[in-house]
């Protein structure tokens, strides 16, 4: 039986995990977090990465914990006024939603417990410090000191991953000038939509992520890369997002203590193909970490495992099945990236007139916009 290491238990280790048992491929999973917990903040999963979920087996328990969207999205400028409204797609509406709103924990917990329920050998609190591919296997040593040998090892760990750079050096992600602020609240009957305002330089969404709680997620031009006063988050928080009005008005008053807020510096990275090197290779953020703009990152991870797994079960070569995977997602997750980007940049415009024009564009173009995406999204890999 195949025997795979993988590094990393985020959504693109322990989707793969889920993945590989189902093809009945021997799995060890090595989280360094002992408690195995995300944080507490909200993620959006839109239907190609639904269909993946669905493929896991896992869908039922994501739309117990999380909210299904119909695929409304509403714009609105930051003093409420409405701009437009777009619809998000699903291929197959009956079984997938266009969109979930969930918890990142609860995301977490109905992917682990399908990783636990398989049986899959989880290695909590641990990494793998060094490797030895010696060709025919792979000899991963942890950091309890034992030793595995697996006939393949796979890098979940995400954007700064270690395994990475133990086969290719070191590789900074690249900061994209944008800073993302996100906090959990107790919803208001009302809102029950997708909502984005668009302020100059700044845009803060709204999202419920289960029947009584939402999320918001706002963006702001942060070029010096600022480091801030962790105490002080729900402050520098409010005080950033001041102009926004409308729904968003109630929420910021609730930002009294630091607890929940996060702030997080945008980053990306584009691992140049190859993303393996022999039987070890890089999947998800390690590889491909897009911006959050198109609610894509976790999604794309998903992709990973959903497409690898069958490829590790029936490969006779692996190095040249994980050379293949590469090539194969590369494109791909590549135009996500480029798409998410200029999203971003839109977002983050400053000027007058061009925060009239991208306004312009998402009313005659942003259906279209949306539509052209999910077409390719769901065209293929
Ligand atoms: C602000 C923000 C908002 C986002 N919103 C969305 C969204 O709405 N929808 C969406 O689809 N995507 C979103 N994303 C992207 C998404 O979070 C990532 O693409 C996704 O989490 C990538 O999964 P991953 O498993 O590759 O990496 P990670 O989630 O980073 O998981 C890596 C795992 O590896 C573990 N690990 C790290 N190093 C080691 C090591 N040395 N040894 C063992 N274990 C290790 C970590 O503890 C973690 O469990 C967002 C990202 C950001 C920054």
């Amino acid at each position: 039986m195949t025997k795979i290491v993988i590094v990393g238990g985020g959504i693109a280790g322990a989707s793969l995990a889920i993945a590989l048992k189902r093809q009945s491929v021997d799995v060890v999973l090595v989280e360094k977090d002992p408690h195995w917990t995300p944080s507490s903040s909200g993620i959006f999963l839109y239907a190609n990465g639904l269909e993946s979920v669905r493929t896991l087996g896992v869908l039922d328990a994501v739309l117990e914990r999380g909210w299904a969207s119909d695929g409304r999205n509403v714009y609105l400028t930051a003093d409420g006024s409405f701009i437009t409204e777009t619809h998000y797609p699903s291929r197959d509406p009956a079984r997938v939603p266009p969109i979930v709103g969930i918890k990142r924990s609860d995301l977490h917990r109905a992917l682990a417990d399908e990783v636990q329920r398989l049986g899959v050998d989880i290695k909590l609190g641990l990494t793998v410090e060094s490797f030895d591919d010696q060709g025919t296997q792979v000899i991963a040593r942890l950091s309890d000191g034992s030793e595995i040998a697996c006939d393949g090892l796979i890098g979940a760990d995400g954007i700064r991953s270690s395994i990475r750079e133990r086969l290719f050096g070191k590789m900074t992600p690249e900061f994209t000038g944008f800073g993302t602020w996100r906090s959990v609240h107790k919803k208001p009957k009302e809102i029950d939509v997708k909502i984005m305002m668009m302020g100059v330089g700044k845009r803060l969404g709204i999202m419920p992520i289960s029947d009584d709680q939402l999320y918001i997620f706002a963006t702001t031009n942060e070029p010096s890369k600022p480091l801030y006063d962790t105490s002080r988050m729900h402050e520098i928080m409010r005080e950033k997002l001041a102009e926004f009005k409308g729904p968003a008005a109630a929420l910021l008053d609730e930002l009294t203590s630091p607890e929940g807020v996060l702030y997080t510096a945008v980053e990306e990275m584009a691992l140049p193909l190859p993303w393996s090197k022999g039987r070890v290779l890089i999947i998800g953020d390690g590889a491909h970490a897009c911006t959050p703009y198109m609610g894509q990152g976790g999604a794309m991870a998903l992709e990973d495992s959903i497409l690898l797994a069958p490829q590790i079960a029936a490969s006779t070569n692996l190095a040249a099945t994980f050379t293949a995977f590469g090539a194969l997602r590369h494109e791909r997750c590549s135009f996500v990236r480029k798409v998410s980007r200029q999203v971003g940049d839109a977002g983050g415009k400053e000027l007058p007139n061009d925060v009239d024009a991208r306004n312009r564009r998402l009313q005659t173009q942003g259906q279209s916009d949306v539509d052209s995406f999910y077409a390719r999204m769901f065209a293929g890999t």
